[in-house]
C-alpha cells in the first residue's frame, strides 16, 4: 500500500505536468506567468502563488501557474506580481481568496489522492495527444 506521502508526490508530478501543458503550444512552448519568458514546458516549472507547503491550495488550478526557474526559485515565486496577474486573469480578489484558502484546514484522503492522480494523468495524456507532444 502506498503511503500518503508517496501519493502526494505522485499527484505533484501529474498536476505539475498538467499545469505546464495546459497552455503549451503544439510545439511544446509555454510562457512564464510572471516574467513572460518562453521555453519548452519540460524546462519550465509549476509555480505556486501560495507556497506548496499549504495543502488547501497545493493542487489548486488558479494558485498554480507555469513559471521559469528564475522566477520560481531565485525570486521566491515573484509573489507580488503573481497576485496581480491572478487578479487580472480570474477577477479582482482572487489573490486574496487564495491566500485565505491556503490557511484553511483540509485533509486529503488516500482515495482522494488516487482519484486526483487518475484525473490529472488522464488530462495530461489527452493534452499530449491533442498537441502531438511527448
Ligand atoms: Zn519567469
Amino acid at each position: 500500500m502506498k503511503t500518503i506521502s508517496k501519493l502526494k508526490k505522485e499527484l505533484d508530478k501529474w498536476f505539475s505536468l498538467y499545469i505546464r501543458l495546459r497552455k503549451a503550444t503544439d510545439t511544446g512552448l509555454a510562457q512564464c506567468y510572471t516574467c513572460g519568458k518562453v521555453d519548452h514546458y519540460k524546462k519550465l516549472q509549476c509555480g505556486h502563488f501560495q507556497s506548496r507547503k499549504f495543502l488547501p491550495t497545493r493542487f489548486n488550478e488558479q494558485n498554480c501557474q507555469v513559471q521559469c526557474a528564475k522566477c520560481n526559485i531565485f525570486s521566491q515565486g515573484e509573489q507580488w506580481l503573481f497576485g496581480i496577474k491572478l487578479n487580472k486573469e480570474y477577477g479582482l480578489g482572487t489573490a486574496q481568496d487564495l491566500e485565505f484558502l491556503s490557511k484553511s484546514t483540509v485533509k486529503i484522503t488516500r482515495v482522494e489522492y488516487k482519484e486526483n492522480i487518475t484525473y490529472y494523468k488522464t488530462l495530461v495524456k489527452n493534452l499530449k495527444k491533442e498537441k502531438g507532444l511527448d
